[in-house]
């Protein structure tokens, strides 16, 4: 090189700009979904969702999963929920990793906000991590935790179930059960609701041969006063009470996840969804207390004039209700999160 010609100019390549990704963490029945989707269509940006629960990433079994329906994701599209064939495997976190940075990626280069949602930490922090340098982070990361208080969250945990089995949760699993490849459907098999209630259903098959049916009543006495239908309504309660133990205790080793990752360094945004919660459990109340009035008048002689009248001012008062944990949930916990991802989104 003529040493009178100008050094090449310093190779400055782009530093590759990290994307964006908003994180939506805490317990399951926290409120994750409805956040998201709110969030979604209410930040001025477009967003699309991932899913991060282990158990809902696969075909089936909605209602024991608590997958969003489709009128309450209000036209946000969803990645990653609903979509494997559980007869496929279980998912890996490194293979949660792959397809999830796949949608992250996706969604990004079409000018969206890629908004992860779901309670397993290990899938997030598969995510998430750096692969060569596990204490940072591969994306530019906004998280947003909501916490309940635990006694709060775990008694709307415990109705929640009751309001699973009331939507349908038995059906759905009944027909789980009766299928002859069940066993091999492994990606749903640790489902909460599913080992609970398997000999529950494993009673049901048995149930409709006679001979069996004797064996197990009474010691084959079928006479002795309806014993299989106790023996089977005892194992049914059994099941519904594990299931309510298990989803608490999911709810708290989810938050002790958490905040771990908090004292590991992880710049968790922590909102406090307890007021929301509690306004919910006292709607609950109120609507269990107005349903018992409801039947105990159905029972007067004038039921059908008294209906007329009350009816009215109960739709009022439940209307009332809904309206009174929706303002709760907007102050507590939509007008915080907003604040914190617009900041995060101008940065
Ligand atoms: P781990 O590393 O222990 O798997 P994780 O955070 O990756 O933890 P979690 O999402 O906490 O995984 O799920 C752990 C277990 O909780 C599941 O195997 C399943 O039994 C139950 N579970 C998780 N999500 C659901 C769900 N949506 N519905 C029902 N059960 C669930």
């Amino acid at each position: 090189m003529d040493s009178s010609s100008p050094p090449p100019p310093a190779l400055s390549l782009p530093r590759r700009q990290r994307e964006k990704v908003l994180v939506i963490m805490g317990a399951t029945g926290c409120g994750k979904s409805k956040l998201s989707v709110d969030l979604a269509t209410s930040c001025g940006v477009e967003a699309e969702i991932i899913n991060s629960d282990k158990m809902q990433v696969y075909k089936g079994l909605d209602i024991a999963t608590n997958k969003i329906t489709i009128p309450e994701r209000k036209g946000v599209r969803h990645h990653l929920l609903g979509d494997l064939d559980p007869a496929d495997g279980e998912l890996t976190a490194a293979e949660f990793r792959d397809a999830a940075g796949a949608a992250v990626s996706d969604i990004a280069s079409r000018g969206k906000l890629p908004v992860v949602v779901g309670g397993s930490n290990s899938f997030i922090y598969s995510l998430l991590v750096d692969r060569f340098h596990p204490g940072s982070l591969r994306y530019d990361c906004c998280f947003l935790w909501i916490d309940v208080a635990f006694p709060v969250l775990c008694d709307y945990l415990c109705r929640r179930v009751d309001e699973m089995v009331e939507t349908g949760m038995m059906e759905e699993m009944a027909e789980f059960y009766s299928s002859e490849s069940w066993a091999g459907r492994v990606g749903l098999l640790k489902t909460i609701g599913v080992p609970e209630l398997e000999w529950y259903y494993k009673m049901g098959n048995f149930e409709s041969n006679k001979n069996n049916r004797k064996m197990i009543v009474n010691g084959g006495d079928e006479e002795g006063g309806g014993g299989w239908d106790t023996v089977r309504r005892s194992v049914y309660e059994d099941a519904v009470r594990k299931i309510k133990e298990n989803t608490c205790r999911l709810a708290e080793r989810q938050v002790g996840k958490i905040v771990r990752l908090k004292s590991g360094g992880w710049d968790l945004h922590r909102v406090d969804a307890t007021d929301v919660f509690r306004e919910r459990l006292r709607a609950a109340d109120e609507a269990a207390a107005e349903a018992a009035a409801e039947e105990e008048e159905m029972e007067v002689v004038m039921a059908a004039a008294a209906e007329c009248g009350s009816g009215g001012a109960r739709r009022k008062s439940r209307k009332k209700r809904r309206r009174q944990w929706a303002e709760v949930w907007e102050k507590e916990v939509m007008d915080p999160s907003v604040k914190i991802v617009k900041r995060f989104l101008e940065e």
